[in-house]
């Protein structure tokens, strides 16, 4: 459902991914780990087109992001529609980024209503669906800054679903929380992942990736070193820079 190929990324003239193939299929659970710099975040925001890719193809759900195959050539989409090529995607990021001067269940009915995802009545029914699916039912009415950062992070997570993407990218969902918040928000992302969402998932969160993600992709300096089931890159990594990783932060 997501097929990354031969990609590449610069910012100014230092290059950060180098040519990196990945692919992702549908329902799998996929950790992406790594060094601070390595590349994770760019990745993931190169598969949902809020970075550029300077060559290499990203496709998700069949469709060419960001760009329109003409001949052998390609060339850029409008933003108009990558921003609709986006929505096929959720994401969530580490700080949460919710809007705070609108409640949560506004928060997570602003996109679909905007988007016209469906009726105005089963929009908002669907939003308190999944306020209870995170366990967040009685929040309602709430505003972002009245909640406990793990409550906010499962509005997000609830805000993106709204949407029914196809895929669900996280960037390390929970770094930005209390030690005793981040348990709640893993036990959503396990949900989601029983569920048979499709999900790739930046983390520093080992053990939780070793639990819940059928692959591990171990990145360094904007490369894939290595990719594999997640019991066996975690009990017996191929390369040798993966094991020094993980003897590091395990
Ligand atoms: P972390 O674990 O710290 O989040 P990461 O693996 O997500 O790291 P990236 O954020 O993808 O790493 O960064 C990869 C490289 O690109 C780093 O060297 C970083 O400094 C650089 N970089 C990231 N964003 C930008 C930007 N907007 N402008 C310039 N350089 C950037
Ligand atoms: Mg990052």
């Amino acid at each position: 459902i997501v097929e990354i190929s031969s990609v590449s990324k610069s910012y100014g003239n230092v290059e950060v991914l180098h040519g990196v193939d990945f692919r992702v299929m549908p329902g799998e659970v996929v950790a992406i780990i790594g060094p601070s710099g390595s590349g994770k975040s760019t990745l993931l925001r190169c598969i949902n087109h809020l970075e550029q890719i300077d060559s290499g193809t990203v496709v998700v759900a069949d469709e060419l992001i960001g760009y329109r195959r003409s001949g052998g050539d390609l060339f850029e989409l409008p933003e108009r529609l990558t921003a609709k090529q986006r929505r096929a995607t959720g994401m969530v990021f580490q700080s949460f980024n919710l809007f705070p001067h609108l409640t949560v269940l506004e928060n997570i009915t602003l996109a679909p209503l905007k988007h016209r995802v469906s009726s105005k009545a089963e929009v908002a029914a669907e939003a308190h669906r999944l306020l209870d699916k995170v366990g967040l039912g009685e929040k309602a009415r709430s505003y972002p800054g009245e909640l406990s950062g793990g409550q906010q992070q499962r509005v997000a997570i609830a805000r993106a679903l709204a949407m029914k993407p196809q895929v669900m990218l996280f960037d390390e969902p929970t770094s930005a929380l209390d030690p005793e918040l981040v348990g709640e928000v893993l036990e959503v992302l396990k949900q989601l992942a029983e569920t048979g969402m499709t999900m790739i998932v930046v983390t520093h969160e080992i053990a939780f990736a070793g639990q819940i993600c059928d692959r591990i992709v171990f990145m360094e300096d904007g490369r894939i070193v290595e990719d594999g089931p997640a019991a066996q890159v975690l009990a017996g990594p191929r390369e040798e820079r993966t094991r020094t990783f993980l003897s590091r932060v395990l």
